[in-house]
């Protein structure tokens, strides 16, 4: 057995996330040589997937993952990447990402939409309390609008979808990332699990390959191209690693807390998660009907104050609305393995601001105003680490010829939205882009 292995591609994608996953695809149906390392497995088939266990296990730390400054991050490291664990949500990309930054993904999006069947689930399955919620924000005069899903009741066996959804997607209903590896490896896509890409090798100005380690060896693999879709924490830790020292410094992550309120009824728990959703572009901030799964509720609210205990056992009576603020460039992802995710004084005005907004709504819709509370700080949208602009061309190529970057980590700034289908265009465009090279 030799003590390093040495593999060959044309391209090496790092990373199958929506990110790894749409280039790899693309660039193996037309013909390149891929090869897709991912540093988790492929759980979809384990019996604890979709559960409280299963989150555990292929979350970064268990799902405890902090920010120095105590903001929750959840990291999802399997193949698929965070589509193993998100809401299903899809949001067209902002239109500054090709006004200010001349990046112009419309055409992929728009063949993705169609791809996926890209829509707001029929109006009997948005769920009654979420509902509830939406058309109270309407009668305050805010336009919350049916939110389009990557999701499809038709291909579940039964349709079952709730707040557990997020610990991954048990029934079917929800199009994950993964589907798009399986297509790729069917057409020919190399695929290694356990694949740990630590550094890209660089010889005279151009990338030829990467290095890590390989089910727990050390492996080298070469290739004219490599294209990092670690996500927006994984991929500045290998670039900082290749000795790209500006990668990692600063950081967006669309912070988010939920705001809940009590009723007598019952709540949006057992409901599919965001189906309804508004955004305020002015102020940057989007809210949504969201509510944590039920075991997770508790471990995220005593963080807040043993008090907030004592509202679990209502768990079921709970209007939950989420806010994603546009948070500004702040903190970063760190050599020596911390993350830092502050706010600053321009991102916590429009918190509050978001806050009292938040607390019309449920009032509105039912809930007593001394019920309602925010949630600690969590993140969900690692991104803008890398960024277009700064680090990466608009092709997402760095100062190292052959190095690209093709995930969350290229936000120039806070998407502030659902961010899968832009990084699903964007893998796209890339693939396009290089084979028309
Ligand atoms: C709970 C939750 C809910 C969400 N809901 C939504 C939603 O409804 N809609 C939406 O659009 N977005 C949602 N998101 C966000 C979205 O899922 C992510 O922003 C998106 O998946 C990021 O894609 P990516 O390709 O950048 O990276 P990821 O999806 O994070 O994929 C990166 C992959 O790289 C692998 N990797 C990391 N480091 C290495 C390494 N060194 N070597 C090899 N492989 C490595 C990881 O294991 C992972 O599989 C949600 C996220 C979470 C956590």
């Amino acid at each position: 057995m030799p003590d390093s292995q040495v593999l060959q591609a044309d391209v090496i994608v790092v990373g199958s996330g929506p990110g790894g996953a749409s280039v790899a695809r693309e660039l193996t149906k037309n013909g390149k040589k891929v090869l897709l390392l991912e540093r988790g497995i492929d759980q979809r088939s384990r019996s604890y997937y979709g559960t409280y266990l299963g989150a555990i296990l292929y979350s970064d730390r268990g799902s405890l993952l902090f920010s120095q400054e105590g903001l929750n991050i959840v990291r999802p490291l399997l193949v698929g990447g965070a589509t193993s664990m998100y809401c299903g949500c899809a949001s067209p990309p902002p239109t500054w990402l090709k006004e200010k930054y001349g990046v112009d993904i419309d055409a992929e999006v728009a063949e993705t939409i169609d791809e996926l069947e890209i829509a707001p689930l029929p109006p009997g399955l948005r769920g009654v309390a979420s509902t509830r919620i939406a058309r109270a924000a309407q009668a305050l005069g805010y336009n919350w609008q049916a939110q389009p899903k990557f999701m499809k009741p038709t291909r579940a066996q039964k349709f079952d979808c709730g707040a557990k959804c997020m610990l991954g997607c048990r029934c079917g209903a929800k199009w994950n990332a993964a589907e798009w590896v399986d297509e790729a490896v069917a057409a020919g896509a190399d695929l290694r699990t356990r694949a740990r890409v630590e550094r890209v090798l660089i010889e005279d100005g151009h990338a030829v390959g990467v290095s890590g380690r390989l089910e727990g060896r050390p492996f080298t693999a070469r290739a004219g191209t490599v294209i990092l879709s670690a996500g927006g924490i994984g991929t500045p830790r290998i670039l900082q690693a290749s000795g790209l020292k500006q990668a990692g410094q600063g950081m967006t992550m669309d912070v988010t807390v939920m705001v809940y309120g009590f009723i007598k009824e019952a709540g949006i728990g057992k409901e599919p998660p965001m189906t309804w959703s508004w955004e305020d572009p002015e102020v940057g901030y989007m809210l949504s009907t969201l509510l944590d799964p039920w075991l997770l509720y508790p471990l995220i609210n005593v963080l807040k104050g043993p008090q907030y205990l004592l509202t679990w056992p209502r768990w079921g009576n709970i209007l939950g609305v989420m806010i994603k603020l546009k948070d500004s460039i702040s903190g970063g992802v760190f050599p020596n393995g911390k993350i830092s995710k502050p706010l600053t004084d321009y991102d916590r005005p429009r918190l509050k601001m978001a806050e009292e907004v938040c607390r019309k709504i449920l009032v509105e819709a039912g809930a007593k105003p001394e019920t309602i509370f925010m949630t600690p700080l969590r993140g969900t949208h690692p991104s803008g680490t890398v960024r277009i602009g700064e680090m990466l061309d608009t092709n997402l190529q760095t100062e190292i010829a052959g190095l690209y970057a093709c995930d969350a980590s290229t936000f120039p700034e806070a998407l502030d939205r659902p961010t899968v289908l832009t990084i699903l265009g964007l893998g796209k465009r890339l693939a396009r882009h290089l084979i028309n090279q």
